[in-house]
């Protein structure tokens, strides 16, 4: 199938691109860019580091939609919106990576994904997937008498706080327990803030050098701590991910789906 990559030039748009080259399943055959990237025009498989491929970056959305099967966008949110809208207009499928979304701008997604094939996750790996899992089985099963904490950590070039994935760690455990993470969440610390509540869900953003992606959520007692952690190591779990998902999600019914329906992670 023929792929689309969005924000090709970034770093996940050149992990994509450059693995894209070796699964025989998938062609890329349009790299966009945002108008002002000094790279726009130049052939996205030098860029990415695999050599020629003949596709060169450019800033033309419609055109890349009309010769792709999919778009894969690891851009910016009102970036990922914009072209949203644009596939939407097509029976065409999108992958979105990027995250960051307010609440408005998530709405906004599901609205238009109700008439489009659509897959957005926040986090596209197998092993960060499975930790939505097992955070939702453990908070379940430990309940009101354990703290929960999340802590994540990225590299210093991380524009959004805290990360896509820590909020959705933080969404599911709200869920599970049913609290209102509106309410509950508590995103960094400082001064004489009194005791902890025990219905707060910590989420605290470190940032530095060159850390791909690190999660752990711990839940906290009297005596005891679970720790659950991922570490990313390379971009790449999370560009293959994105690969699968646009084979995946291309053929489905309109709908807007996750990576969890992709690794037959749902209940
Ligand atoms: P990056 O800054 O390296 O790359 C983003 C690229 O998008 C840049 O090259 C930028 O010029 C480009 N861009 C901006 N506006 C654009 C437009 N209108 N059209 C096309 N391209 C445009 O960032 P990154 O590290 O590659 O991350 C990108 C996004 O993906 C972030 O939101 C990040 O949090 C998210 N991310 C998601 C996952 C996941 O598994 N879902 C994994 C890693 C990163």
């Amino acid at each position: 199938m023929k792929i689309a990559v969005s924000g090709a030039a970034g770093r996940m748009g050149r992990r994509i691109t450059a693995l894209a080259t070796e699964n025989p399943e998938v062609e890329v055959v349009a790299a966009l860019e945002m108008s002002t990237n000094p790279l726009m025009g130049q052939d996205v498989g030098v860029v990415a580091g695999v050599g020629n491929l003949g596709v060169f970056i450019s800033g033309d959305i419609d055109k890349a939609i009309s010769k792709s099967d999919a778009l894969i966008d690891f851009s910016s949110p009102e970036a990922s919106l914009d072209h949203l809208r644009a596939v939407s207009k097509t029976g065409k499928a999108m992958v979105i990576g990027t995250t960051g979304f307010s609440e408005d701008q998530k709405r906004q997604v599901a609205d238009l994904a109700k008439n489009m094939k659509c897959l957005m996750a926040p986090n596209m790996s197998l092993g960060v997937n499975l930790l939505f899992t097992l955070v939702e089985k453990v908070a379940l099963a430990l309940g009101d008498a354990y703290d929960v904490e999340i802590v994540e950590s990225h590299h210093n070039q991380k524009k959004d706080a805290p990360s896509g994935t820590a909020v959705k760690l933080a969404e599911i455990i709200a869920d599970s327990l049913k609290r209102d993470l509106n309410e509950v969440g508590v995103y960094g610390r400082k001064g004489i803030v009194g005791a902890r509540k025990p219905s707060e869900i910590g989420v605290m953003a470190l940032r530095g050098g060159d850390i791909v992606g690190e999660h752990t959520v711990m839940f906290v007692t009297g005596g005891e701590r679970l720790e659950l952690i991922h570490r990313a190591h390379s971009r790449d779990a999370f560009a293959r991910g994105a690969i699968q998902a646009a084979i995946w999600v291309h053929d489905k019914p309109n709908g807007l789906y996750d990576m969890r329906d992709v690794l037959g992670l749902k209940d």
